[in-house]
């Protein structure tokens, strides 16, 4: 795979390059140069393929010139080594559950992927990376998660002291190995500005090799595509249409299913679902894009003023402002309008959904509503219920029981170090873990 900057202003990379280097020197993002079709073939006996099959079918069109097969077969096997089942809700309408991963989130597909194609490079090298995450939860557990016991890696994950959730503090602290908790005395952005001036700190980056496991790295978005194509395979009996509704914040996930889209998947739409931060609906309605600070919401792993993956998402599309209105239809929801969303599909189907979930089940009702579309609607679930359980307690009326992967975490011991805001004490303590 060679990848180009979205701002045009640095030489092409291959895969490898772009997943260490995170982000071009232009500050653009990484895309394939080419995205190869799959052949008809695929699309025609996808149904008989298990999740790990298609999953490498479509890793190896895209990045099979620099993994040989049997290698990659390892990578996806140990990585996509859970379930994304779509689930019927009643008619016209799935749920595509990504929540079956060790944090019970789907940013599970993006952190294991990304940590199992680092180490193979690292490991052909002989070489180790330090890896700073700054978090305020969500991305943290799925980093320390995704990266536990990966080889030639170790993780140093920094929060905001009291600004985590207790069971996300759990995620990020208990679990030992590779992976390094900092306690920060400040808030999320103290954290951030820490890791910031790390990597651009010289006499740190002699005494080791920093690097980060930022959302837009190419190695995330990859594995966001496998679950879309095996959707199909799941549907495809069904013989109808489908449509996709995407929850979205950085539009990651969803560029991830354009993806396998031009790579030959017949779609017959992509809805995008967003809470009241809704730059990308606003787009789509005017034209123009206008960042704005975030706006706080229940669906909280949304609140993304300023999508970064938003020039990914109009490459996919073909840059036109036409052409993307032709692909994707925008939608967006109050946290009233979640809410009762939670609670009537609790009561009349049984199904229990997370707030992002909910706005993604609007999108599709609301596209099946100014359409009149016949097509299977599939709305994607990127969090278990239980880990947004106060919010969604509340709404149903009822306690929301942790699934066994977080209660067991709440018996385990946490284990950080406290640390300042200081950029000097942080340095020193990373000089003094490099020479250990
Ligand atoms: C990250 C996240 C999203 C948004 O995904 P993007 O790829 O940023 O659009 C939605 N829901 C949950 C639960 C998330 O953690």
């Amino acid at each position: 795979m060679q990848l180009y900057s979205t701002k045009h202003s640095v030489p092409n990379v291959s895969f490898e390059e772009a997943v260490f280097k995170g982000l071009p020197a232009d500050n653009g993002l990484y895309m394939p140069t080419e995205i190869p079709q799959l052949p008809q073939s695929f699309w025609d006996s996808i149904e008989e393929k298990t999740f790990q099959e298609v999953a490498f079918a479509i890793a190896e069109a895209l990045i099979g010139d620099e993994i040989p097969s049997a290698d990659l077969k390892e990578i996806i096997d140990d990585a996509v080594n859970f379930e994304a089942p779509a689930v019927k809700v009643k008619e016209q309408y799935y749920c595509l559950e990504l929540f079956h991963g060790p944090s019970l989130a789907f940013k599970d597909f993006g952190a294991r992927f990304m940590s199992r194609i680092m180490s193979y490079f690292l490991k052909k090298e002989g070489r180790e990376i330090n890896i700073l995450v700054a978090t305020s939860g969500d991305t943290g557990s799925a980093v320390a998660q995704g990266f536990l016991g990966a080889d030639n890696i170790s993780v140093t994950i920094l929060y905001p002291s009291g600004k985590v959730s207790p069971n996300q503090e759990k995620q990020l602290t208990t679990l030992g190995q590779n992976i390094t908790a900092l306690e920060i005395d400040g808030v999320f952005d103290d954290c951030q500005a820490l890791v910031k001036q790390a990597f651009l700190d010289k006499e740190l980056n002699e005494a080791m090799n920093l690097s980060s496991a930022n959302s837009i790295n190419i190695a995330r978005l990859v594995p966001q595509s496998f679950y879309y194509a095996w959707t199909y395979a799941q549907l495809k009996k069904e013989g109808k249409p489908i449509v996709f509704c995407v929850p979205s914040g950085n539009f990651g996930n969803i560029c991830g299913g354009m993806i396998v889209r031009n790579m030959g998947m017949p779609v017959e739409k992509f809805v995008v679902a967003t809470n009241a931060n809704d730059i990308v609906p606003a787009y789509l309605e005017t034209g123009e894009f206008n960042p704005k600070p975030s706006i706080a919401t229940i669906s909280n792993a949304m609140d993304v003023g300023n999508p970064s993956n938003f020039p990914r998402f109009l490459a996919l599309n073909g840059e036109e402002y036409s052409k993307v209105t032709e692909q994707v239809l925008g939608t967006r929801y109050t946290d009233e309008e979640t809410k009762v969303a939670i609670k009537e599909v609790y009561e009349k189907e049984g199904y229990l959904m997370c707030p992002h979930t909910a706005v993604a089940y609007l999108g599709l009702r609301d596209y099946f509503k100014e359409t009149g579309s016949q097509a299977n609607g599939v709305f994607l679930s990127t969090a278990h219920p239980a880990k947004f359980q106060e919010v969604v307690s509340e709404i149903i009326g009822k306690e929301v029981e942790l699934p066994e992967k977080l209660a067991e975490l709440d018996k385990r011991e946490k284990v950080a170090l406290p640390m300042g805001t200081d950029f000097e004490g942080f340095k020193k303590y990373l000089l003094e873990r490099a020479k250990a």
